[in-house]
């Protein structure tokens, strides 16, 4: 085959010493290499990378040709945000896409109203593409040259310096079928090396079921901002999904993936050295309805599985518990492991659970913890759900609710039900409120009516500390 002779670079937030492949950055730079003459491949970014080394092995790469680089899945990450503005203000056409690329283009809402809001990211990308990744083709196949303006999914400024977006395509299942897993690199040497990847992505569903209908929520006032003169909790805030989750703003629920496009995924996975096909994490929040479905297609294919695993809700657990056993039978027989690789219970607290929006009590995730502990003895080898299998389970903490009675009852839930051994993660995660996510309309309509200004954090915004004072706890009980 021809060697192509003009280059597009994807670069992706990575955590370093990992090896698990990206769906997202990695399937476009798939269609790029399939439908234009670009040759595409995908950069993880670690934390630790040097910039300048970085900068190198870009030269390196583009060497006299125009740099043209797409930036993905950045995890709100300041310093590539600086990146992307450093090589856009030297000549390179950088281009954000990704999930929620729209919003952190176009800043928080407000912002030329309230100073000290996200302003978002335009100075530092030439445009943006939300919505599925072939909406760059046109624009390559036209030439770096060409006026933007006119594409789906673009974001750009206009002459006036206004920001104008178009909308999206939607998304279209020719296009999710295949996934060339080795687009990704790494930085090693001020160079781009291959990484081979041991962990890959199904995607069997866009979006999420939870986040399928909007409905009016109540959130409560911060504790720090209650605790000396209790506030009503908000209303009129309108949710589709958890409160604080970036794919319930930006996808919402967009259904199932066609079962043909599933089928050419799971083909394209790599093997191991077994010759059975990776692990792989099923993208869709309520798996297992339709899990068996994937053994079936892995048999059309002749091809064995070694390990699925599944991120869920702990009521979409209890309710396919059944389609869950059998399936483990199946497992069971192909040896294949199946992984409950994380389970979002993010509190045991039901004020907690309520202001988050999860949809679930403190009940049904202990339900949940009950059913998977009394399944384990059963398949232990083919039923993971531990920390040491691979889990990493969802808890959010600290959140603005924290006060000295729900840590306390937390932490009391926590020893009686022995959660600590095999479901709480090392660490707990901090609640983030990005500038778009249904909580940043809580929090925005808090400063409105406080007068108070809370601290923004890249494209977050910092619920823990406001202009004047923190707000956050240091509470007594650390989980
Ligand atoms: S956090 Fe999970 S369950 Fe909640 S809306 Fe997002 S994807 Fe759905």
């Amino acid at each position: 085959m021809k060697e192509k002779t003009k280059k597009f670079v994807i670069i992706t937030g990575y955590f370093k010493g990992e090896s698990y492949g990206l769906l997202g950055p990695q399937m476009a730079a798939t269609i790029i290499n399939d439908h234009t003459d670009y040759e595409a491949i995908v950069v993880g970014v670690t934390n630790e990378d040097d910039k300048k080394d970085l900068k190198t092995a870009l030269n390196r790469h583009f060497k006299n040709r125009q740099k043209i680089i797409g930036f993905s899945s950045l995890g709100g990450r300041p310093d590539l945000f600086d990146l992307a503005g450093q090589l856009k203000h030297r000549g390179a056409i950088t281009i954000l896409a990704g999930p929620q690329a729209g919003p952190d283009y176009k800043g928080e809402t407000g912002w030329q109203d309230h100073p000290h809001r996200f302003k978002g990211l335009s100075d530092c990308f030439s445009f943006a593409v939300h919505g599925p990744a072939q909406q760059i083709i046109p624009f390559l196949n036209s030439g770096p040259g060409i006026d933007v303006s006119r594409f789906d999914g673009v974001l750009c400024r206009d002459e006036h310096g206004r920001i104008f977006e178009n909308l999206p395509v939607p998304w279209d299942d020719a296009y999710l079928s295949k996934v060339d897993w080795q687009t990704l690199n790494i930085l090693k040497d001020k160079a781009f090396k291959p990484l081979s990847i041991t962990c890959g992505q199904v995607l069997q569903q866009i979006g999420c079921q939870h986040a399928a209908k909007q409905k009016q929520i109540f959130i409560d006032y911060p504790w720090e901002l209650q605790k000396d003169n209790p506030r009503p909790c908000f209303a009129g805030i309108c949710q589709k999904g958890c409160s604080f989750c970036d794919v319930a703003t930006d996808k919402g629920y967009m259904g199932a993936v066609d079962e043909t496009a599933v089928k050419k995924q799971i083909f394209y996975l790599p093997k191991g050295p077994d010759g059975r096909k990776i692990p792989f994490e099923l993208i869709n929040e309520s798996p297992l309805f339709k899990l068996k479905r994937i053994f079936e297609l892995a048999d059309e294919l002749s091809v064995e599985l070694s390990q699925v695993n599944l991120t869920l809700r702990a009521d979409y657990l209890l309710k396919g518990l059944e389609p869950l056993e059998e399936t483990l039978k199946i497992a069971r027989k192909k040896d294949t492991r199946i992984l409950l690789s994380s389970i979002g219970f993010e509190s045991f607290d039901n004020t907690i659970l309520k202001n988050l929006n999860k949809g679930v009590t403190r009940q049904t995730n202990l339900d949940a913890i009950k059913a998977i502990r009394q399944l384990k003895p059963e398949y232990p080898a083919h039923l993971g759900y531990l920390k040491e299998e691979g889990a990493n389970h969802g808890f959010i903490h600290p959140t603005p609710w924290d006060n000295d009675e729900i840590s306390r009852e937390i932490n009391k839930t926590i020893s009686m039900y022995q959660l600590s051994f095999d479901i709480l993660p090392n660490h707990s995660t901090p609640l983030i409120i990005h500038h778009a996510s249904g909580l940043s309309d809580w929090i925005r309509k808090i400063e409105l009516k406080e007068n108070i200004e809370f601290k923004r954090v890249g494209t977050t915004i910092g619920w823990w500390q406001t202009r004047d004072r923190s707000l956050l706890q240091v509470l007594s009980y650390v989980f």
